[in-house]
């Protein structure tokens, strides 16, 4: 009998004996994987695509022509604003003199205005005292109802003679994507050419009088943003 109670307790302590060494097991086991993945896990967060992406900086200009428009300028101001985008205007002195509020509204939200000529001429067209005329006009309408020195000259057509550039002292801005907005008037075609074509450093064409090239900004702000690109003024991208 006492024999036989000595073998129950053997069984039973064996039994505790067990249990508690797989306590002891896990535990040990669990602080080793621990420790092993910590090294990994910042690993991990160094090598994340997104922060080399913002870290990156790819700068892009939007510019827009011959506005201002009073339905559609105005659409893009308030989509610009939302995403916290700032862009620049090159605008028509006719235009100016039509809708001052919306030029002055430009300014206020903290876009670039810059000259496009009174009556969209092609300078090297016209004599120079004419030309002189155009540019004149335009920038003093301008400063006008902004009160800010015009500094970039966008002339029609990208021609500007040279005699007529040292006499105005104004900056030509020409451009680097250009997907002919005015003559395709479609969002997606839009969107499509500057999307296949667009890098760091450039300037984008569009114009701010039809509503096909304001929706195709405000997608084309949505998807640079997300692939890394921080939207600039030209004063930024031209020296
Ligand atoms: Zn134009």
């Amino acid at each position: 009998m006492k024999k036989n109670i000595n073998f129950h307790f053997l069984i039973i302590s064996l039994f505790v004996l067990l249990i508690m060494m797989n306590i002891i097991w896990q535990s040990f086991a669990k602080q080793l994987i621990t420790t092993s993945m910590e090294p990994f896990s910042y690993g991990e967060h160094d090598a994340n695509p997104d922060t080399s992406e913002i870290n990156g900086k790819k700068r892009v200009a939007l510019t827009f022509d011959d506005g201002p428009h009073p339905v559609y300028t105005l659409k893009l101001l308030e989509g610009l604003k939302q995403r916290g985008v700032k862009a620049t205007f090159f605008v028509i002195g006719l235009n100016v003199k039509e809708y001052p509020e919306v030029v002055k509204q430009m300014s206020d939200e903290g876009h670039i205005i810059g000259n496009h000529t009174y009556s969209h001429v092609q300078l090297s067209c016209i004599s120079e005292s004419k030309a002189s005329e155009e540019i004149s006009m335009t920038n003093a309408l301008i400063e006008e109802y902004t009160g800010k020195k015009i500094q970039y000259i966008r002339p029609p057509y990208g021609s500007l003679p040279k005699s007529l550039q040292r006499e105005t002292d104004l900056i030509p801005v020409l451009w680097t994507v250009d997907p002919r907005d005015w003559s395709v008037l479609n969002t997606d075609a839009v969107v499509k050419h500057i999307l296949s074509r667009v890098k760091d450093g450039d300037i984008i064409l569009l114009h701010d009088i039809f509503e096909t090239s304001v929706d195709a900004a405000l997608i084309i702000v949505d998807q640079l943003t997300k692939e890394g690109y921080e939207f600039v003024t030209v004063d930024e991208l031209v020296h």
